[in-house]
């Protein structure tokens, strides 16, 4: 399913906010735990919150699927882009809920098993033939 490459991608491409803080720890630690198919939407996100200039110690935290929705988190070292930053992450989320996890594709969030997961129709069928 992930080959893990697009989120080394994604880490390459935005190293500013991943590098270990004087807290002792970055992204880069916790990982980001999400389908490959949200890769688009997290680097269009980053895209957003690297034009914003942000201060030099601001990072992202944690990167993860929650409840079939993307979440993004940070040390809320946003200077005085708090609006901007927590807006491009709303949208990231509000994008999510309407891509494939797996593939990027148009999806749909649903629950099954008491999991929500947002995939397209034929992840789904994928994975219930698995
Ligand atoms: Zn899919």
């Amino acid at each position: 399913m992930s080959d893990g490459k697009g989120r080394v991608e994604l880490i390459e491409r935005f190293p500013g906010f991943f590098r270990a803080t004087e807290e002792g720890f970055g992204l880069s630690d916790l990982g980001i735990w999400t389908g490959p198919g949200w890769d688009g939407v997290i680097g269009q996100c980053l895209t957003t919150l690297a034009g914003l200039g942000l201060p030099d110690d601001f990072r992202l935290v944690q990167i993860k699927e929650k409840f079939g929705e993307l979440r993004i988190y940070h040390n809320g070292r946003t200077g005085e882009h708090d609006h901007a930053v927590e807006d491009a992450i709303a949208q990231a989320t509000e994008a999510s809920v309407h891509t494939c996890e797996r593939c990027g594709m148009a999806g749909i969030r649903m629950a099954e098993h008491g999991w929500w997961r947002t995939l397209c129709a034929s992840c789904l069928q994928r994975s219930s033939e698995a």
